[in-house]
């Protein structure tokens, strides 16, 4: 399994994704954690910590839905986070979009701003935002002008769904679902799957600030405690649970073998 965690609010949440930290030693679990850079000023050294052992990767500057941004405030959004992250002496190679909407105008500006691959896409279909049931279920090489389409341009790494009713492997829907998830629609068979966690997830009370009234009580819904005994569920089942960046080393790795 591939582990990814979106950090957007290490103000209320550094305390849970601490607490994350640890239980990824217990386990020898290692994990991408997407970040929103605009916390870098104020938590550049917890980061740095994080990166000793994990990945870190864009999550953008803040965290705003590239699609109602002008092209040069994308643009602006995938430079300045890759520099902030950079800044820090990590290297920044994956990228995610908020609310899992990536613009099409990304696409040639990852390539051009270094990140090697994707991660804004998940394997559902959700209302009125998007539709990507028909999309690979694990990782693959996407194409230069539509990341939902296999091809050769960059690779995507789509947090993936359960079958048979595409239910999204997210802790927020998990955490809510849980009892009624067989579990072993959790772990993975012999294609690698994508769990996505946000840090408001490890936190009780905490959610992402903006959102209307349902949506923060879904988000504060099971988070911290409940949360983490799902997890530690999860990393038991699990053959071994890495990062973006493993998968992709594993790959070239293999490439170069053959
Ligand atoms: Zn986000």
């Amino acid at each position: 399994m591939i582990l990814t965690i979106d950090i957007e609010n290490l103000d209320l949440t550094e305390q849970g994704v601490r607490r994350l930290l640890r239980l990824l030693d217990k386990y020898n679990a290692k994990a991408t954690f997407f970040v929103v850079t605009d916390q870098i000023k104020k938590h550049g050294r917890f980061i740095k910590q994080i990166a000793e052992k994990h990945e870190i990767a864009s999550h953008t500057h803040n965290h705003k839905n590239l699609k109602l941004l002008e092209s040069k405030i994308i643009l602006y959004e995938l430079k300045k986070s890759k520099e902030e992250i950079e800044n820090l002496g990590i290297n920044c190679i994956g990228f995610r979009a908020p609310y899992n909407l990536p613009n099409k105008d990304i696409l040639t500006s990852l390539n051009k701003y270094g990140y090697e691959y994707d991660s804004s896409l998940c394997r559902v279909y959700f209302p009125s935002r998007f539709n990507y049931r028909g999309i690979p279920n694990s990782p693959y090489i996407a194409k230069g002008d539509d990341l939902t389409k296999k091809g050769n341009f960059m690779m995507e790494f789509p947090i993936s769904s359960f079958s048979p009713f595409k239910f999204p492997c997210t802790m927020s829907f998990i955490k809510i679902f849980h009892k009624w998830i067989p579990k072993r629609l959790l772990s993975s068979d012999k294609k690698e799957r994508i769990l996505s966690l946000h840090d408001h997830d490890l936190q009780a009370g905490s959610y992402q600030e903006g959102q209307n009234r349902f949506l923060e009580y879904l988000q504060r819904f099971n988070s911290g405690e409940k949360v983490f005994s799902i997890l530690e569920g999860i990393m038991k089942r699990e053959r071994r649970i890495i990062s973006c960046k493993e998968y992709l080393d594993q790959l070239k790795a293999q490439v170069r073998n053959n």
